[in-house]
């Protein structure tokens, strides 16, 4: 395939005062990866089963949580604002959870790096995964690299011409099919895939389908490999947080080197002069996903996927030379080997046990606020201007908005009250109260929110502010939850 001359496109982008060195921006070029069948292929194509099928079934899983309440296992009700995982139901008012989900993804990511380099990137990132579909979709219809070079090189005819219509045809089905999975996270599925294929859905979710099915078909089509080396950050993040004990994907210069073709090889074995066990063939560069010699070295585009190690397995077992001239292997290990000395594992060194201790302390902190949140919950947020007012009466009041959360499934009466301000009424709008306790009724896994008054004499002394804790107690369980804020007096307006 031709590739555009450089040169005659990105002058902008080229020193002229140094037009040898390198372009700020290069030109991609097409990468036509090699089939290759082997150990580390068989479990990207597991790992590719395994997460394709978790994202697109995953939404038509159910999940029993009473009557009244949704059915899917994993929903996120933006309607409702509110977001369920199995067991788990998020409110607007925890999104400190999503906050602990991401650090806990951002340690396991962390983890993964310091025991096996990028082995995120290589076989469960979905840009690699989706990649990988469309790899696998491109040679169903036009064949491995020779196959379409020779086609390519009779220029177009019809054979050629449909196998393209037809990628193209097929990669668009799965970008849209991803785009529809997507949306029916936000809404029960089953009904939703009703309303669409009936034209009834919300004209947000066919929005949302078509973004979705242009990024997918752009990202894992066409830019493939330039989305890892170009737009993502992790190779750089991840490339400050490997060590020498971090496994990745290296080619064993110290057996492979120096590289000659087979006859070479054999010609200079056969006169006792060096020869490593490189043949110098390419198919670990033929097959790579992102087009790198990892002869080279480590480098930003590997994403540690392994397809080179199986490639060059099956070259050395043709040669009958032993495998593994690629393999996983850590920094530290070539060193040692380069002085002779056996090979070493460290799979706990300070770095992990770190993380693995911040893992544990992360997972268990939101495990237990899980298990132990009270049936209610109770937001106080104090009004903001103005602070207080002096009644007829002399005595000061402050208003407050109090958002009542019920999480059980049934209706529930909570007790109000309210302690630190001696002597203070309490009075909630639409609401009994005998001054000092108001019971607020709220709908099962329903929120209520209520204008609260707090009316006191002025507080002694000097004080301008004092804090008050407001505490609700569920009649039925008898839990109870409180929120903390401050009764200001006219001075601190
Ligand atoms: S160099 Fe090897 S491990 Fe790295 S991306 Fe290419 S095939 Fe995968
Ligand atoms: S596949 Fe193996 S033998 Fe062939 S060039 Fe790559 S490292 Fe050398």
């Amino acid at each position: 395939m031709a590739v555009p001359n450089a040169a005659s496109h990105l002058d902008f982008v080229v020193d002229p005062e140094h037009p040898d060195a390198e372009p700020f921006y290069a030109p991609s070029k097409r990468n036509y990866p090699q089939a290759v069948k082997g150990f580390y292929r068989s479990i990207k194509w597991a790992a590719l089963v395994a997460t394709l099928a978790t994202y697109y079934l995953l939404p038509f899983v159910r999940w029993n949580r009473g009557p009244g309440a949704p059915g899917q296992a994993v929903l996120l009700d933006l309607a409702d604002r509110r977001f369920y995982f199995f067991f788990v139901e998020i409110w607007p008012q925890e999104a400190y959870y999503v906050a602990g989900l991401l650090v806990l993804a951002a340690l396991v990511l962390f983890m993964m790096n310091a025991l096996a380099g990028r082995v995120w990137c290589g076989y469960l990132c979905p840009q690699t995964v989706w990649t990988d579909l469309f790899f696998a979709v491109e040679r169903r219809f036009e064949g491995d690299l020779h196959a379409r070079r020779a086609r390519e090189a009779k220029g177009w005819t019809f054979d050629r011409a449909w196998r393209l219509v037809a990628k193209h045809a097929t990669w668009v089905l799965i970008a849209w099919w991803t785009g529809g999975a997507w949306v029916l996270y936000f809404s029960d599925a089953p009904t939703l895939v009703r309303a669409l294929a009936t034209l009834q859905a919300p004209a947000i979710a066919y929005v949302w389908i078509g973004i979705l099915t242009f990024t997918t078909y752009a990202l894992a089509g066409h830019m493939r490999e330039q989305v890892c080396v170009y737009m993502c950050p992790w190779p750089r993040i991840q490339a400050a947080l490997t060590d020498e004990w971090a496994l990745n994907v290296t080619y064993r210069t110290d057996r492979g080197e120096p590289r000659l073709s087979l006859k070479k090889s054999h010609a200079a074995r056969s006169r006792g002069e060096p020869a490593g066990d490189c043949v110098d063939c390419r198919q670990c560069v033929a097959v790579c996903p992102t087009g790198v010699d990892i002869r080279d070295g480590l480098q930003l585009g590997c994403i540690q996927c392994g397809l080179c190690i199986d490639a060059c397995d099956a070259v050395m077992s043709k040669v009958g030379r032993p495998a593994r001239l690629i393999a996983y292997d850590t920094d530290m290990n070539v060193a040692r080997r380069a002085e002779g000395k056996p090979a070493l594992r460290r799979l706990v060194r300070p770095r992990t046990i770190l993380y693995a201790v911040a893992i544990a302390a992360v997972g268990s902190l939101m495990l237990w606020r899980l298990t132990t949140r009270p049936g209610g919950a109770l937001a106080i947020a104090h009004d903001r201007n103005p602070l207080s007012v002096t009644l007829a009466d002399g005595s000061i009041q402050n208003g407050y908005s109090a958002l009542v959360i019920n999480r059980d499934a049934a209706p529930r009466t909570f007790d109000l009250s309210a302690s630190g301000v001696p002597g203070a009424k309490l009075v909630v709008e639409g609401a009994p109260s005998d001054g000092t306790r108001v019971r607020i009724q709220v709908p099962g896994d329903d929120t209520r929110e209520v204008r609260v008054l707090l009316r006191a004499a002025a507080p002694s002394g000097a004080a301008t502010s004092v804090p008050v804790t407001f505490t609700v107690v569920n009649e039925t369980s008898g839990e109870t939850a409180t929120a903390t804020d401050r009764f200001e007096t006219p001075a601190a307006n």
